[in-house]
Protein backbone atom coordinates (compact mmCIF):
# COMPACT_ATOMS: atom_id res chain seq x y z
CA UNK A 1 0.00 0.00 0.00
CA UNK A 2 1.38 3.52 -0.85
CA UNK A 3 1.14 5.89 2.14
CA UNK A 4 1.29 9.25 2.47
CA UNK A 5 5.19 8.46 3.78
CA UNK A 6 6.09 7.05 0.80
CA UNK A 7 5.04 9.56 -1.50
CA UNK A 8 6.55 12.64 0.30
CA UNK A 9 9.36 10.67 0.09
CA UNK A 10 8.85 10.39 -3.45
CA UNK A 11 8.02 14.19 -3.79
CA UNK A 12 11.32 15.35 -2.18
CA UNK A 13 13.38 13.24 -4.78
CA UNK A 14 11.76 14.56 -7.29
CA UNK A 15 11.72 17.97 -5.97
CA UNK A 16 15.80 17.52 -5.41
CA UNK A 17 16.63 15.90 -9.00
CA UNK A 18 14.42 19.11 -10.32
CA UNK A 19 16.47 21.58 -8.33
CA UNK A 20 19.54 20.15 -9.57
CA UNK A 21 18.28 20.97 -12.60
CA UNK A 22 17.46 24.18 -12.15
CA UNK A 23 19.58 26.87 -13.41
CA UNK A 24 18.50 29.49 -10.41
CA UNK A 25 20.01 27.36 -7.80
CA UNK A 26 17.36 28.57 -5.21
CA UNK A 27 15.99 26.35 -2.18
CA UNK A 28 12.41 24.45 -3.14
CA UNK A 29 10.40 23.84 -0.22
CA UNK A 30 7.40 21.98 -0.23
CA UNK A 31 3.73 23.09 1.19
CA UNK A 32 1.26 20.28 1.51
CA UNK A 33 -2.16 20.89 0.45
CA UNK A 34 -4.60 19.71 2.29
CA UNK A 35 -7.62 21.43 1.48
CA UNK A 36 -10.40 18.25 1.44
CA UNK A 37 -8.27 16.07 3.49
CA UNK A 38 -8.79 15.44 7.17
CA UNK A 39 -6.84 16.35 9.94
CA UNK A 40 -5.40 12.70 10.23
CA UNK A 41 -3.85 12.97 6.81
CA UNK A 42 -2.25 15.99 8.06
CA UNK A 43 -1.15 14.62 11.08
CA UNK A 44 0.06 11.42 8.95
CA UNK A 45 1.95 13.72 6.59
CA UNK A 46 4.06 15.75 9.63
CA UNK A 47 4.81 12.43 11.07
CA UNK A 48 6.47 11.73 8.21
CA UNK A 49 8.62 14.87 8.60
CA UNK A 50 5.87 17.85 6.65
CA UNK A 51 5.71 20.71 8.40
CA UNK A 52 4.25 23.00 5.63
CA UNK A 53 0.44 23.04 4.86
CA UNK A 54 -1.63 25.02 2.70
CA UNK A 55 -5.19 25.58 3.17
CA UNK A 56 -7.91 27.24 0.77
CA UNK A 57 -11.09 27.29 2.48
CA UNK A 58 -10.67 29.69 6.51
CA UNK A 59 -13.78 27.28 8.21
CA UNK A 60 -12.40 24.12 7.19
CA UNK A 61 -8.24 25.79 7.68
CA UNK A 62 -9.81 26.62 11.37
CA UNK A 63 -11.66 23.50 12.22
CA UNK A 64 -8.32 21.40 11.27
CA UNK A 65 -6.12 23.77 13.23
CA UNK A 66 -8.23 23.47 16.24
CA UNK A 67 -7.75 19.67 16.15
CA UNK A 68 -3.96 20.01 15.49
CA UNK A 69 -2.97 22.46 18.17
CA UNK A 70 0.18 19.61 19.69
CA UNK A 71 1.73 20.45 15.91
CA UNK A 72 4.11 22.84 15.12
CA UNK A 73 2.53 23.39 11.63
CA UNK A 74 3.73 26.52 9.52
CA UNK A 75 0.31 26.90 8.03
CA UNK A 76 -0.50 28.75 4.66
CA UNK A 77 -3.40 30.48 3.52
CA UNK A 78 -3.51 29.67 -0.18
CA UNK A 79 -7.07 30.09 -1.53
CA UNK A 80 -9.16 33.44 -2.85
CA UNK A 81 -9.71 35.70 -0.43
CA UNK A 82 -12.82 37.26 0.94
CA UNK A 83 -12.51 40.86 2.49
CA UNK A 84 -14.99 39.58 5.64
CA UNK A 85 -12.40 36.42 6.19
CA UNK A 86 -9.50 38.58 6.59
CA UNK A 87 -9.17 39.46 9.98
CA UNK A 88 -8.69 34.96 10.72
CA UNK A 89 -6.71 34.59 8.01
CA UNK A 90 -4.38 37.29 9.33
CA UNK A 91 -4.74 35.97 13.41
CA UNK A 92 -4.05 32.34 12.31
CA UNK A 93 -1.77 31.78 9.40
CA UNK A 94 2.17 32.61 9.04
CA UNK A 95 1.55 33.29 5.11
CA UNK A 96 -0.67 34.33 2.20
CA UNK A 97 -0.21 33.37 -0.78
CA UNK A 98 -3.08 34.60 -2.67
CA UNK A 99 -3.05 38.53 -2.00
CA UNK A 100 -4.44 40.16 -5.25
CA UNK A 101 -5.47 43.33 -4.52
CA UNK A 102 -5.09 46.37 -1.92
CA UNK A 103 -7.82 46.61 -0.18
CA UNK A 104 -7.07 42.97 1.05
CA UNK A 105 -3.62 43.51 1.87
CA UNK A 106 -4.53 46.65 3.87
CA UNK A 107 -7.06 44.52 5.84
CA UNK A 108 -4.64 42.02 6.83
CA UNK A 109 -2.14 44.53 8.19
CA UNK A 110 -5.12 45.88 10.15
CA UNK A 111 -6.04 42.83 11.66
CA UNK A 112 -2.46 41.30 12.44
CA UNK A 113 -1.46 40.73 16.00
CA UNK A 114 0.99 42.90 17.62
CA UNK A 115 2.42 40.23 19.21
CA UNK A 116 2.93 37.91 16.15
CA UNK A 117 5.83 38.76 13.23
CA UNK A 118 4.84 40.27 10.30
CA UNK A 119 2.44 38.15 7.56
CA UNK A 120 4.76 36.67 4.80
CA UNK A 121 2.26 37.48 1.96
CA UNK A 122 2.94 36.41 -2.03
CA UNK A 123 1.00 38.96 -4.23
CA UNK A 124 -1.16 35.98 -6.91
CA UNK A 125 -0.36 37.34 -10.51
CA UNK A 126 -3.00 36.00 -13.62
CA UNK A 127 -0.35 34.97 -16.06
CA UNK A 128 -3.12 33.21 -18.02
CA UNK A 129 -4.67 35.65 -20.16
CA UNK A 130 -8.27 35.32 -18.43
CA UNK A 131 -10.47 36.98 -16.73
CA UNK A 132 -11.91 34.14 -14.97
CA UNK A 133 -8.58 33.53 -12.99
CA UNK A 134 -7.87 35.85 -9.79
CA UNK A 135 -4.62 37.16 -9.13
CA UNK A 136 -3.43 41.12 -10.57
CA UNK A 137 -2.52 41.32 -14.30
CA UNK A 138 1.47 41.93 -14.60
CA UNK A 139 0.35 46.07 -15.60
CA UNK A 140 -0.83 46.83 -12.03
CA UNK A 141 1.74 44.62 -10.58
CA UNK A 142 4.42 46.91 -9.54
CA UNK A 143 2.07 49.43 -7.88
CA UNK A 144 0.36 46.99 -6.02
CA UNK A 145 3.86 45.54 -4.85
CA UNK A 146 4.70 49.07 -3.81
CA UNK A 147 1.28 49.40 -1.62
CA UNK A 148 1.97 46.46 0.14
CA UNK A 149 5.73 47.68 1.05
CA UNK A 150 4.44 50.06 2.88
CA UNK A 151 2.06 47.73 5.26
CA UNK A 152 4.22 48.03 8.00
CA UNK A 153 2.59 44.13 9.51
CA UNK A 154 2.79 42.43 5.95
CA UNK A 155 6.48 41.39 4.75
CA UNK A 156 6.28 40.81 0.79
CA UNK A 157 8.11 37.76 0.17
CA UNK A 158 7.07 37.21 -3.58
CA UNK A 159 4.37 36.03 -6.20
CA UNK A 160 2.20 33.20 -6.94
CA UNK A 161 0.51 32.09 -9.70
CA UNK A 162 -2.09 29.35 -10.75
CA UNK A 163 -1.32 28.89 -14.37
CA UNK A 164 -4.13 27.48 -16.41
CA UNK A 165 -3.92 23.30 -17.16
CA UNK A 166 -3.57 21.00 -18.52
CA UNK A 167 0.14 20.92 -19.21
CA UNK A 168 0.97 22.26 -22.26
CA UNK A 169 3.83 24.41 -24.15
CA UNK A 170 1.61 27.32 -23.07
CA UNK A 171 1.82 26.94 -19.39
CA UNK A 172 5.67 26.91 -19.55
CA UNK A 173 4.96 30.26 -21.24
CA UNK A 174 3.08 31.27 -17.63
CA UNK A 175 5.48 29.68 -15.71
CA UNK A 176 8.32 32.30 -17.42
CA UNK A 177 5.61 35.43 -17.88
CA UNK A 178 5.61 35.04 -13.83
CA UNK A 179 9.27 34.63 -13.20
CA UNK A 180 9.51 38.04 -15.98
CA UNK A 181 7.51 39.46 -13.39
CA UNK A 182 9.25 38.80 -10.65
CA UNK A 183 13.02 39.73 -12.07
CA UNK A 184 10.94 43.12 -13.40
CA UNK A 185 10.46 43.64 -9.56
CA UNK A 186 13.74 42.61 -8.44
CA UNK A 187 14.86 45.17 -11.26
CA UNK A 188 12.61 47.95 -9.28
CA UNK A 189 14.44 47.57 -6.43
CA UNK A 190 11.82 45.30 -4.30
CA UNK A 191 13.51 42.64 -2.64
CA UNK A 192 11.67 39.31 -3.41
CA UNK A 193 13.40 35.53 -2.63
CA UNK A 194 9.85 33.49 -3.12
CA UNK A 195 8.14 32.16 -6.31
CA UNK A 196 5.02 30.52 -5.43
CA UNK A 197 4.61 28.32 -8.29
CA UNK A 198 4.10 24.16 -9.46
CA UNK A 199 1.29 21.39 -8.65
CA UNK A 200 0.94 18.04 -8.38
CA UNK A 201 1.35 17.39 -12.53
CA UNK A 202 4.06 20.10 -13.08
CA UNK A 203 5.65 21.12 -9.93
CA UNK A 204 9.09 19.45 -11.61
CA UNK A 205 9.13 22.20 -14.50
CA UNK A 206 8.23 24.88 -12.31
CA UNK A 207 11.59 23.97 -10.06
CA UNK A 208 13.35 24.34 -13.44
CA UNK A 209 11.29 27.74 -14.06
CA UNK A 210 12.52 29.21 -10.68
CA UNK A 211 9.80 27.93 -7.91
CA UNK A 212 11.11 28.12 -4.24
CA UNK A 213 7.48 26.69 -2.96
CA UNK A 214 5.40 24.01 -4.82
CA UNK A 215 2.35 23.53 -3.52
CA UNK A 216 1.14 19.96 -3.79
CA UNK A 217 -1.99 18.34 -2.93
CA UNK A 218 -2.96 15.59 -4.91
CA UNK A 219 0.14 14.05 -5.83
CA UNK A 220 1.21 13.90 -1.78
CA UNK A 221 -2.56 12.71 -0.02
CA UNK A 222 -4.08 11.11 -3.23
CA UNK A 223 -7.50 12.41 -4.60
CA UNK A 224 -9.22 14.73 -2.58
CA UNK A 225 -12.13 12.74 -1.24
CA UNK A 226 -14.59 15.72 -2.47
CA UNK A 227 -14.13 18.02 -5.17
CA UNK A 228 -12.43 21.33 -3.77
C1 LIG B 1 -5.62 22.68 -4.79
C2 LIG B 1 -4.50 23.63 -4.98
C3 LIG B 1 -3.19 23.18 -5.13
C4 LIG B 1 -2.80 21.71 -5.19
O1 LIG B 1 -3.35 21.09 -6.29
P1 LIG B 1 -2.92 19.59 -6.70
O2 LIG B 1 -3.13 19.56 -8.16
O3 LIG B 1 -3.81 18.68 -5.94
O4 LIG B 1 -1.50 19.43 -6.33
C5 LIG B 1 -2.19 24.13 -5.24
N1 LIG B 1 -2.45 25.45 -5.22
C6 LIG B 1 -3.70 25.93 -5.06
C7 LIG B 1 -3.91 27.39 -5.04
C8 LIG B 1 -4.76 25.03 -4.95
O5 LIG B 1 -6.00 25.52 -4.83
Amino acid sequence: MTTISNRLQDILATIQSAQACSPFAQAVKLVAVSKAQPASAIREAYQAGQTIFGENYLQEALDKQAQLTDLNIEWHFIGPIQSNKTQPISQHFTWVHSVDRLKIAQRLNEARPADLPPLQVCIQVNVSNEDTKSGVLPEDLAALAAEIQKLPKLKLRGLMAIPVRPYTKEQIAQFKRVRQCYDALLEKGVALDTLSIGMSDDYAVAITQGATFVRIGSALFGARPRQA
